[in-house]
Protein backbone atom coordinates (compact mmCIF):
# COMPACT_ATOMS: atom_id res chain seq x y z
CA UNK A 1 0.00 0.00 0.00
CA UNK A 2 1.48 3.08 -1.17
CA UNK A 3 0.89 6.38 1.78
CA UNK A 4 -2.10 7.68 -0.03
CA UNK A 5 -4.11 4.56 1.27
CA UNK A 6 -3.20 4.47 4.66
CA UNK A 7 -5.90 5.60 7.16
CA UNK A 8 -3.05 8.24 8.30
CA UNK A 9 -2.90 10.19 4.41
CA UNK A 10 -7.13 10.01 5.19
CA UNK A 11 -6.50 11.94 8.71
CA UNK A 12 -4.27 14.59 7.18
CA UNK A 13 -6.57 14.53 4.26
CA UNK A 14 -9.12 15.66 7.03
CA UNK A 15 -6.70 17.86 9.12
CA UNK A 16 -6.54 19.88 6.29
CA UNK A 17 -10.18 20.13 5.27
CA UNK A 18 -11.38 23.46 5.67
CA UNK A 19 -14.81 22.36 6.06
CA UNK A 20 -14.11 19.77 8.66
CA UNK A 21 -15.41 21.63 11.74
CA UNK A 22 -19.27 21.37 9.66
CA UNK A 23 -19.41 17.64 10.38
CA UNK A 24 -19.74 18.75 14.43
CA UNK A 25 -22.79 20.44 13.36
CA UNK A 26 -24.52 17.10 12.79
CA UNK A 27 -25.97 14.15 14.99
CA UNK A 28 -24.24 11.02 13.56
CA UNK A 29 -25.84 7.76 13.91
CA UNK A 30 -25.03 5.51 16.37
CA UNK A 31 -23.89 2.13 16.13
CA UNK A 32 -22.89 -0.49 19.00
CA UNK A 33 -20.76 1.88 21.38
CA UNK A 34 -19.95 4.66 18.70
CA UNK A 35 -20.67 6.30 15.50
CA UNK A 36 -21.83 4.46 12.67
CA UNK A 37 -20.15 5.54 8.82
CA UNK A 38 -22.67 7.01 6.91
CA UNK A 39 -22.73 7.46 3.28
CA UNK A 40 -26.52 7.62 2.34
CA UNK A 41 -27.26 11.94 2.54
CA UNK A 42 -28.58 10.82 -0.82
CA UNK A 43 -31.33 8.94 0.48
CA UNK A 44 -31.72 10.78 4.27
CA UNK A 45 -29.42 13.64 5.16
CA UNK A 46 -28.62 13.44 8.46
CA UNK A 47 -30.29 15.61 11.53
CA UNK A 48 -28.48 19.45 12.36
CA UNK A 49 -28.14 19.78 16.02
CA UNK A 50 -29.56 23.27 15.52
CA UNK A 51 -32.77 21.02 13.80
CA UNK A 52 -34.45 20.62 17.71
CA UNK A 53 -34.15 24.43 18.89
CA UNK A 54 -35.15 25.49 16.02
CA UNK A 55 -38.41 23.18 16.38
CA UNK A 56 -38.90 23.74 19.60
CA UNK A 57 -39.02 27.51 18.96
CA UNK A 58 -41.63 27.03 16.77
CA UNK A 59 -43.92 24.82 19.41
CA UNK A 60 -43.15 27.53 21.84
CA UNK A 61 -44.43 29.75 19.74
CA UNK A 62 -47.56 27.94 19.47
CA UNK A 63 -47.86 26.98 22.95
CA UNK A 64 -47.45 30.77 23.67
CA UNK A 65 -49.26 32.56 21.17
CA UNK A 66 -51.47 30.27 18.95
CA UNK A 67 -52.73 32.31 16.38
CA UNK A 68 -50.92 35.16 16.77
CA UNK A 69 -47.99 33.13 16.16
CA UNK A 70 -48.48 33.91 12.18
CA UNK A 71 -47.93 37.59 12.96
CA UNK A 72 -45.73 37.80 16.20
CA UNK A 73 -42.08 35.52 17.10
CA UNK A 74 -39.56 36.03 15.49
CA UNK A 75 -40.05 35.08 12.30
CA UNK A 76 -43.60 35.13 11.73
CA UNK A 77 -45.59 32.25 10.47
CA UNK A 78 -47.45 34.26 7.69
CA UNK A 79 -43.95 34.79 6.42
CA UNK A 80 -42.55 31.51 7.44
CA UNK A 81 -41.59 30.74 3.92
CA UNK A 82 -39.46 33.45 2.79
CA UNK A 83 -36.86 32.64 5.26
CA UNK A 84 -36.58 29.08 3.36
CA UNK A 85 -36.79 30.98 0.20
CA UNK A 86 -33.78 32.84 -0.01
CA UNK A 87 -31.11 30.07 1.31
CA UNK A 88 -32.79 27.72 -1.09
CA UNK A 89 -32.62 30.31 -4.47
CA UNK A 90 -28.98 30.41 -3.09
CA UNK A 91 -28.00 26.80 -3.30
CA UNK A 92 -29.95 26.43 -6.32
CA UNK A 93 -28.71 29.14 -8.12
CA UNK A 94 -32.18 30.70 -8.77
CA UNK A 95 -33.70 34.20 -8.09
CA UNK A 96 -35.84 34.40 -4.80
CA UNK A 97 -38.99 34.85 -6.71
CA UNK A 98 -38.33 31.24 -8.83
CA UNK A 99 -38.40 29.09 -5.53
CA UNK A 100 -41.30 28.11 -3.22
CA UNK A 101 -40.88 25.21 -0.36
CA UNK A 102 -44.12 23.23 -0.44
CA UNK A 103 -45.53 19.88 -0.78
CA UNK A 104 -43.65 17.19 -1.63
CA UNK A 105 -41.61 16.69 -5.13
CA UNK A 106 -44.16 13.83 -6.62
CA UNK A 107 -46.92 16.44 -5.71
CA UNK A 108 -44.78 19.48 -7.20
CA UNK A 109 -44.30 17.22 -10.47
CA UNK A 110 -48.03 17.06 -10.97
CA UNK A 111 -48.53 20.42 -9.78
CA UNK A 112 -46.06 21.87 -12.22
CA UNK A 113 -47.05 19.62 -15.36
CA UNK A 114 -50.85 21.37 -14.63
CA UNK A 115 -49.29 24.10 -15.75
CA UNK A 116 -46.40 23.37 -18.40
CA UNK A 117 -47.20 19.64 -19.99
CA UNK A 118 -49.96 21.39 -22.44
CA UNK A 119 -50.72 18.52 -24.92
CA UNK A 120 -52.51 19.23 -28.14
CA UNK A 121 -53.43 16.50 -30.72
CA UNK A 122 -50.21 16.88 -32.87
CA UNK A 123 -47.46 17.64 -30.11
CA UNK A 124 -48.53 15.79 -25.99
CA UNK A 125 -45.25 13.28 -26.06
CA UNK A 126 -43.09 13.57 -23.17
CA UNK A 127 -39.60 12.88 -22.83
CA UNK A 128 -37.76 11.00 -20.10
CA UNK A 129 -34.76 8.94 -19.19
CA UNK A 130 -35.20 5.02 -19.51
CA UNK A 131 -34.98 3.48 -15.41
CA UNK A 132 -36.72 7.29 -14.49
CA UNK A 133 -37.52 7.01 -10.64
CA UNK A 134 -40.46 5.31 -10.27
CA UNK A 135 -42.53 8.20 -8.97
CA UNK A 136 -41.16 9.93 -11.74
CA UNK A 137 -42.40 7.30 -14.03
CA UNK A 138 -46.20 7.28 -12.50
CA UNK A 139 -46.44 11.11 -12.45
CA UNK A 140 -45.36 11.23 -16.42
CA UNK A 141 -47.33 8.11 -17.24
CA UNK A 142 -50.68 8.77 -15.14
CA UNK A 143 -50.70 12.90 -16.48
CA UNK A 144 -50.52 11.29 -20.31
CA UNK A 145 -53.63 8.96 -19.05
CA UNK A 146 -55.27 11.87 -17.72
CA UNK A 147 -55.02 13.87 -20.91
CA UNK A 148 -56.11 10.41 -22.73
CA UNK A 149 -53.33 9.76 -24.21
CA UNK A 150 -51.50 6.26 -24.00
CA UNK A 151 -47.84 6.24 -22.05
CA UNK A 152 -46.99 3.04 -24.85
CA UNK A 153 -46.51 5.97 -27.64
CA UNK A 154 -46.28 8.70 -25.63
CA UNK A 155 -43.49 8.44 -23.32
CA UNK A 156 -40.63 8.64 -25.17
CA UNK A 157 -37.59 6.95 -22.80
CA UNK A 158 -34.13 7.64 -23.79
CA UNK A 159 -32.12 4.76 -23.73
CA UNK A 160 -28.55 4.09 -21.87
CA UNK A 161 -26.06 4.39 -25.09
CA UNK A 162 -23.03 4.56 -22.51
CA UNK A 163 -21.47 2.04 -19.98
CA UNK A 164 -22.85 2.10 -16.52
CA UNK A 165 -26.47 2.68 -17.93
CA UNK A 166 -25.25 6.68 -18.52
CA UNK A 167 -26.57 8.31 -21.34
CA UNK A 168 -25.04 10.90 -23.58
CA UNK A 169 -26.27 13.91 -24.51
CA UNK A 170 -25.57 13.07 -28.14
CA UNK A 171 -28.37 10.33 -27.57
CA UNK A 172 -30.82 13.02 -25.70
CA UNK A 173 -30.27 14.89 -29.16
CA UNK A 174 -31.17 12.04 -31.78
CA UNK A 175 -34.42 11.81 -29.52
CA UNK A 176 -35.37 15.25 -30.23
CA UNK A 177 -34.05 15.61 -33.57
CA UNK A 178 -36.17 12.35 -34.35
CA UNK A 179 -39.58 13.48 -32.35
CA UNK A 180 -39.18 16.87 -31.32
CA UNK A 181 -42.04 18.02 -33.17
CA UNK A 182 -44.22 15.89 -31.46
CA UNK A 183 -42.86 16.50 -27.73
CA UNK A 184 -44.54 18.31 -25.41
CA UNK A 185 -42.29 18.65 -22.39
CA UNK A 186 -38.81 17.10 -21.78
CA UNK A 187 -38.78 15.91 -17.70
CA UNK A 188 -35.05 15.72 -17.06
CA UNK A 189 -32.93 14.23 -13.89
CA UNK A 190 -30.30 16.71 -12.88
CA UNK A 191 -28.84 13.56 -11.00
CA UNK A 192 -30.06 9.97 -11.80
CA UNK A 193 -30.92 8.37 -9.03
CA UNK A 194 -29.34 5.15 -9.53
CA UNK A 195 -25.73 5.78 -11.94
CA UNK A 196 -25.27 8.98 -10.29
CA UNK A 197 -24.65 10.83 -13.66
CA UNK A 198 -25.14 14.48 -13.48
CA UNK A 199 -26.20 16.30 -16.26
CA UNK A 200 -25.92 19.91 -18.15
CA UNK A 201 -29.12 21.14 -17.48
CA UNK A 202 -28.51 24.32 -19.74
CA UNK A 203 -27.41 22.07 -22.60
CA UNK A 204 -30.35 19.46 -21.75
CA UNK A 205 -33.02 22.95 -21.88
CA UNK A 206 -31.18 24.18 -24.77
CA UNK A 207 -31.94 21.05 -26.85
CA UNK A 208 -35.16 20.62 -25.53
CA UNK A 209 -36.09 24.34 -26.26
CA UNK A 210 -34.49 24.54 -29.53
CA UNK A 211 -37.66 22.01 -30.31
CA UNK A 212 -40.26 23.48 -28.99
CA UNK A 213 -40.45 21.55 -25.71
CA UNK A 214 -41.41 22.71 -22.44
CA UNK A 215 -38.13 21.78 -20.08
CA UNK A 216 -38.49 20.46 -16.45
CA UNK A 217 -35.68 19.48 -14.31
CA UNK A 218 -36.06 16.94 -11.54
CA UNK A 219 -33.50 17.64 -8.73
CA UNK A 220 -33.68 15.18 -5.75
CA UNK A 221 -30.37 14.47 -6.18
CA UNK A 222 -28.60 17.19 -7.33
CA UNK A 223 -29.96 20.15 -4.80
CA UNK A 224 -27.29 20.81 -2.11
CA UNK A 225 -25.19 18.41 -3.91
CA UNK A 226 -23.73 20.38 -7.36
CA UNK A 227 -23.38 23.95 -7.64
CA UNK A 228 -26.86 25.12 -9.86
CA UNK A 229 -27.52 27.79 -12.09
CA UNK A 230 -30.70 26.75 -12.64
CA UNK A 231 -32.35 30.56 -13.50
CA UNK A 232 -29.25 30.37 -16.37
CA UNK A 233 -29.86 27.05 -17.44
CA UNK A 234 -33.51 28.15 -19.18
CA UNK A 235 -35.47 25.61 -17.51
CA UNK A 236 -38.82 25.81 -17.38
CA UNK A 237 -40.07 24.33 -14.01
CA UNK A 238 -37.71 22.82 -11.25
CA UNK A 239 -38.88 20.02 -8.54
CA UNK A 240 -36.61 18.69 -5.72
CA UNK A 241 -36.93 17.49 -2.19
CA UNK A 242 -35.20 18.63 0.45
CA UNK A 243 -34.80 15.52 2.67
CA UNK A 244 -31.69 14.11 0.77
CA UNK A 245 -28.50 16.48 0.80
CA UNK A 246 -30.60 19.07 2.27
CA UNK A 247 -30.68 17.37 5.30
CA UNK A 248 -34.16 18.77 5.90
CA UNK A 249 -36.02 15.39 7.73
CA UNK A 250 -37.71 12.63 6.54
CA UNK A 251 -40.81 13.77 4.56
CA UNK A 252 -39.80 17.34 4.31
CA UNK A 253 -41.32 19.81 2.40
CA UNK A 254 -40.46 19.74 -1.49
CA UNK A 255 -39.34 22.70 -3.40
CA UNK A 256 -40.79 24.06 -6.99
CA UNK A 257 -39.03 26.43 -9.50
CA UNK A 258 -40.47 28.43 -12.46
CA UNK A 259 -38.55 30.50 -14.26
CA UNK A 260 -38.75 34.10 -14.21
CA UNK A 261 -39.80 34.49 -17.62
CA UNK A 262 -43.18 32.86 -16.14
CA UNK A 263 -43.92 34.93 -13.08
CA UNK A 264 -46.80 36.92 -14.14
CA UNK A 265 -47.91 34.87 -16.63
CA UNK A 266 -51.45 33.93 -16.51
CA UNK A 267 -51.03 30.04 -16.84
CA UNK A 268 -53.22 27.30 -15.88
CA UNK A 269 -52.76 26.25 -12.87
CA UNK A 270 -54.30 24.16 -9.71
CA UNK A 271 -54.80 27.12 -7.60
CA UNK A 272 -55.32 27.43 -3.36
CA UNK A 273 -55.49 30.21 -1.32
CA UNK A 274 -51.86 30.44 -0.36
CA UNK A 275 -51.13 31.20 -3.87
CA UNK A 276 -52.92 34.50 -4.50
CA UNK A 277 -51.71 37.52 -4.24
CA UNK A 278 -50.39 38.20 -0.83
CA UNK A 279 -51.67 41.95 -0.72
CA UNK A 280 -55.38 40.75 -0.73
CA UNK A 281 -55.03 37.43 -0.06
CA UNK A 282 -57.11 38.17 3.67
CA UNK A 283 -59.76 39.42 1.93
CA UNK A 284 -61.12 36.34 1.16
CA UNK A 285 -62.50 36.92 -2.20
CA UNK A 286 -63.47 34.42 -4.58
CA UNK A 287 -61.78 35.55 -7.89
CA UNK A 288 -57.90 34.00 -7.96
CA UNK A 289 -55.28 36.56 -8.45
CA UNK A 290 -51.83 34.54 -8.38
CA UNK A 291 -48.95 36.17 -6.61
CA UNK A 292 -46.14 36.31 -9.03
CA UNK A 293 -43.34 34.24 -9.31
CA UNK A 294 -43.22 30.65 -7.83
CA UNK A 295 -45.29 31.31 -4.17
CA UNK A 296 -48.40 31.44 -6.81
CA UNK A 297 -48.40 27.79 -7.21
CA UNK A 298 -48.64 27.52 -3.37
CA UNK A 299 -51.80 25.74 -2.06
CA UNK A 300 -52.35 25.67 1.32
CA UNK A 301 -50.44 27.54 4.34
CA UNK A 302 -47.71 26.47 4.98
CA UNK A 303 -46.51 23.47 7.56
CA UNK A 304 -44.49 25.44 9.33
CA UNK A 305 -43.36 22.13 11.91
CA UNK A 306 -42.00 20.69 8.58
CA UNK A 307 -40.79 24.12 7.56
CA UNK A 308 -38.45 24.67 10.76
CA UNK A 309 -35.82 21.87 9.97
CA UNK A 310 -34.97 23.54 6.50
CA UNK A 311 -34.08 26.82 8.06
CA UNK A 312 -31.57 25.07 10.34
CA UNK A 313 -29.84 23.17 7.38
CA UNK A 314 -29.76 26.46 5.42
CA UNK A 315 -28.11 28.26 7.43
CA UNK A 316 -25.29 25.53 7.36
CA UNK A 317 -25.38 25.34 3.45
CA UNK A 318 -24.99 29.29 3.13
CA UNK A 319 -22.50 29.16 5.60
CA UNK A 320 -20.15 26.77 3.63
CA UNK A 321 -21.08 28.14 0.35
CA UNK A 322 -21.81 25.57 -2.31
CA UNK A 323 -18.90 26.48 -4.26
CA UNK A 324 -16.87 25.27 -1.18
CA UNK A 325 -18.57 21.92 -0.70
CA UNK A 326 -18.12 21.28 -4.67
CA UNK A 327 -14.53 21.33 -3.93
CA UNK A 328 -14.76 19.37 -0.95
CA UNK A 329 -17.10 16.96 -2.55
CA UNK A 330 -14.73 16.30 -5.66
CA UNK A 331 -11.79 15.62 -3.41
CA UNK A 332 -13.49 13.04 -1.41
CA UNK A 333 -15.78 11.37 -4.11
CA UNK A 334 -12.14 11.36 -5.91
CA UNK A 335 -10.16 10.01 -3.13
CA UNK A 336 -13.56 7.21 -2.88
CA UNK A 337 -12.35 6.50 -6.55
CA UNK A 338 -8.57 6.23 -6.36
CA UNK A 339 -9.38 3.78 -3.84
CA UNK A 340 -11.60 1.59 -5.28
CA UNK A 341 -9.32 1.49 -7.95
CA UNK A 342 -6.45 0.88 -6.79
CA UNK A 343 -7.41 -1.83 -4.05
CA UNK A 344 -10.76 -3.21 -4.45
CA UNK A 345 -11.23 -2.78 -8.45
CA UNK A 346 -11.94 -6.74 -8.37
CA UNK A 347 -14.62 -6.59 -5.91
CA UNK A 348 -16.82 -3.04 -7.37
CA UNK A 349 -17.01 -1.82 -10.58
CA UNK A 350 -17.65 2.07 -9.94
CA UNK A 351 -20.14 2.51 -13.04
CA UNK A 352 -21.31 6.29 -12.41
CA UNK A 353 -19.33 8.61 -14.92
CA UNK A 354 -15.63 8.88 -14.08
CA UNK A 355 -15.56 12.58 -15.55
CA UNK A 356 -16.29 14.60 -12.73
CA UNK A 357 -18.40 17.31 -14.79
CA UNK A 358 -21.09 14.15 -14.89
CA UNK A 359 -21.31 13.31 -11.35
CA UNK A 360 -21.57 14.97 -7.65
CA UNK A 361 -21.33 13.35 -4.48
CA UNK A 362 -22.94 9.59 -5.39
CA UNK A 363 -20.64 6.79 -6.60
CA UNK A 364 -22.88 3.51 -7.80
CA UNK A 365 -20.82 0.22 -7.60
CA UNK A 366 -21.79 -2.52 -9.09
CA UNK A 367 -20.78 -5.58 -6.81
CA UNK A 368 -18.69 -7.72 -9.72
CA UNK A 369 -19.53 -11.62 -8.03
CA UNK A 370 -23.33 -10.45 -8.69
CA UNK A 371 -26.87 -10.17 -6.45
CA UNK A 372 -26.10 -12.81 -3.89
CA UNK A 373 -22.25 -11.61 -3.09
CA UNK A 374 -23.49 -8.15 -3.36
CA UNK A 375 -26.02 -8.28 -0.69
CA UNK A 376 -23.58 -10.70 1.45
CA UNK A 377 -21.10 -7.57 1.25
CA UNK A 378 -23.91 -5.03 1.63
CA UNK A 379 -25.13 -6.96 5.11
CA UNK A 380 -21.28 -6.93 6.10
CA UNK A 381 -20.99 -3.31 5.93
CA UNK A 382 -24.76 -2.54 7.70
CA UNK A 383 -23.19 -4.99 10.58
CA UNK A 384 -20.29 -3.22 10.89
CA UNK A 385 -22.13 0.55 10.66
CA UNK A 386 -21.14 1.18 7.35
CA UNK A 387 -24.57 2.87 5.75
CA UNK A 388 -25.40 3.08 2.16
CA UNK A 389 -28.03 2.08 0.04
CA UNK A 390 -28.57 -0.52 -1.88
CA UNK A 391 -30.31 -1.09 -5.44
CA UNK A 392 -31.53 -4.06 -7.37
CA UNK A 393 -30.14 -6.03 -8.39
CA UNK A 394 -26.14 -5.60 -7.87
CA UNK A 395 -25.67 -1.59 -7.26
CA UNK A 396 -24.50 -0.21 -3.94
CA UNK A 397 -24.72 3.30 -3.51
CA UNK A 398 -22.30 5.60 -1.49
CA UNK A 399 -22.63 8.99 -1.59
CA UNK A 400 -19.98 10.71 0.75
CA UNK A 401 -21.55 14.45 2.10
CA UNK A 402 -19.13 16.83 2.13
CA UNK A 403 -20.94 18.48 4.61
CA UNK A 404 -20.22 15.65 7.45
CA UNK A 405 -18.20 12.92 5.63
CA UNK A 406 -14.74 12.59 6.23
CA UNK A 407 -11.90 11.35 3.89
CA UNK A 408 -11.28 8.78 7.29
CA UNK A 409 -14.84 7.45 6.49
CA UNK A 410 -13.88 6.46 2.67
CA UNK A 411 -10.72 4.74 3.94
CA UNK A 412 -12.67 2.84 6.73
CA UNK A 413 -15.11 1.99 3.60
CA UNK A 414 -12.61 0.58 1.48
CA UNK A 415 -10.39 -1.18 3.83
CA UNK A 416 -13.89 -3.26 5.34
CA UNK A 417 -14.93 -3.97 1.26
CA UNK A 418 -11.13 -4.94 1.07
CA UNK A 419 -11.01 -7.29 4.76
CA UNK A 420 -14.34 -8.55 3.28
CA UNK A 421 -12.89 -9.92 0.16
CA UNK A 422 -9.72 -11.16 1.88
CA UNK A 423 -11.71 -13.86 3.89
CA UNK A 424 -13.57 -14.80 1.18
C1 LIG B 1 -36.18 10.85 -3.87
C2 LIG B 1 -36.86 11.01 -5.16
C3 LIG B 1 -38.25 11.16 -5.23
C4 LIG B 1 -39.09 11.10 -3.99
O1 LIG B 1 -40.31 11.74 -4.15
P1 LIG B 1 -41.16 12.24 -2.90
O2 LIG B 1 -42.36 12.81 -3.50
O3 LIG B 1 -40.30 13.20 -2.13
O4 LIG B 1 -41.46 11.03 -2.03
C5 LIG B 1 -38.83 11.33 -6.48
N1 LIG B 1 -38.07 11.35 -7.61
C6 LIG B 1 -36.73 11.20 -7.56
C7 LIG B 1 -35.92 11.24 -8.83
C8 LIG B 1 -36.09 11.01 -6.35
O5 LIG B 1 -34.77 10.83 -6.31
Amino acid sequence: MTDLHTADHARALDAADPLARFRDAFHMPRHEDGEATYFCGNSLGLQPKATREVLNAELDYWSELAVEGHFKGRLPWMDYHEAVRDGLAGVLGAEAGEVVAMNTLSVNIHLMMVSFYRPTPERHAIVIEAGAFPSDQHAVESQLRFHGYDPKTALIEVQPDLPGGNVSMASLERVLAEHGERVALVLWPGIQYRTGQAFDLAEVARLARTQGCAVGFDLAHAAGNLPLALHDSGADFAVWCNYKYLNGGPGAVGGAFVHARHATATLPRFAGWWGHEKATRFQMRPDFVPTPGAEGWQLSNPPILALAPLRASLALFAEAGMAALRTKSLALTGYLEQLIDARIADVLEIVTPRDTAQRGAQLSLRVRAGRDAGRALFDHLIARGIIGDWREPDVIRISPAPLYNRFADVQHLVSTVEAWRDTR
